[in-house]
C-alpha cells in the first residue's frame, strides 16, 4: 500500500509541477488538500510520512473519529456541506473550512468559533455552474456577504471555492475556474475585501484548476486510490 501510495503521491507532485510550470506560478502557490474522506487513518498517516501535511474531510462524524487517531501535527480541513448543527465540533476539528454555503451557516459558524474562543479561515464557495443539485451561494449574492465580513471576529473569510460539474473532459471545467477568478478579482476591486485563495479543483481537473489560478486544490482518489463504498471494510 505505501509503495503504491508512494507513486500516487509523486505523481501528483508531477502533476502540480508541470501545470505550474505551463502557467508560469511557484508550486509552493498551490496547497495539496488531501481529501481523506472514506479512507482509514493508516492511509493518512503513510502520506503523512512522505511530508503531506494537509488533509480534508467532510463528514463530521468520521472526521471528528479518525482525526485523533492519525498523525499528529496535521492540518485539518472540512471541505463539503456543514449543516449548521455540526459547526461547534467543525470548529473544534478543522483549521479551515472550504465550504461556507450560506450567511445562516456563516452566522453560527461565527458564534460557535467565539464560544471556543477559536479563530477558524474559511471560503465562500460559490455555485458557478448554476447547477441545482450544488451547494453554494449563486454569484449575485456574494457583494452582499463580503459587505457583512468586517463584523466577524472569529471566523476569517480569505478566499473562494467552487466544485466544478463531473464531466469527462477536464477541459470543460475551464470556463468555470475562470469565471470564478473573474468574479474573484472583481469582488475584490469593489469592497476591497482580499480573497487570496480560490479552492478549485480536484483528481481529475487539477491541472486545469491551477492554470486558472487555484491556489488550493482538494484531491482524493488520485492519491488515495478507488474510494471504499460507504459500509465496505478496507
Ligand atoms: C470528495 C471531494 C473531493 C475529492 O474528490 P476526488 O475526485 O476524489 O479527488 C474534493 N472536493 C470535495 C468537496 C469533495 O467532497
Amino acid at each position: 500500500m505505501s509503495l503504491e501510495m508512494e507513486m500516487r503521491y509523486r505523481t501528483i507532485q508531477q502533476r502540480i509541477e508541470a501545470a505550474c510550470a505551463r502557467s508560469g506560478r511557484d508550486p509552493a502557490a498551490v496547497t495539496l488538500v488531501a481529501v481523506s474522506k472514506t479512507y482509514p487513518r493508516e492511509h493518512v498517516d503513510a502520506l503523512a510520512q512522505l511530508g503531506c501535511r494537509v488533509f480534508g474531510e467532510s463528514r463530521i462524524q468520521e472526521a471528528a473519529q479518525k482525526i485523533p487517531l492519525c498523525t499528529s501535527g496535521l492540518a485539518w480541513h472540512g471541505i463539503g456541506h456543514l449543516q449548521r448543527n455540526k459547526a461547534a465540533v467543525a470548529v473544534e476539528l478543522f483549521s479551515r473550512l472550504h465550504s461556507i454555503d450560506s450567511l445562516r451557516l456563516l452566522e453560527r459558524v461565527e458564534a460557535c468559533a467565539a464560544d471556543a474562543g477559536q479563530k477558524i479561515q474559511a471560503c465562500l464557495e460559490v455555485n458557478v455552474s448554476g447547477e441545482s443539485s450544488k451547494y453554494g451561494f449563486a454569484p449575485e449574492e456574494v457583494p452582499a456577504v463580503l459587505e457583512f465580513l468586517p463584523q466577524l471576529r472569529y471566523v476569517h473569510i480569505d478566499g473562494l471555492m467552487t466544485i466544478a460539474p463531473f464531466v469527462a473532459d477536464p477541459e470543460d471545467s475551464r470556463t468555470h475556474f475562470r469565471r470564478l477568478r473573474e468574479l474573484r478579482d472583481a469582488w475584490v476591486a469593489d469592497s476591497g475585501w482580499p480573497l487570496d485563495e480560490l479552492s478549485m479543483g480536484m483528481s481529475n481537473d487539477l491541472e486545469v484548476a491551477i492554470e486558472e489560478g487555484a491556489t488550493m486544490i482538494r484531491v482524493g482518489t488520485a492519491l488515495f486510490g478507488p474510494r471504499p463504498k460507504p459500509g465496505e471494510a478496507i
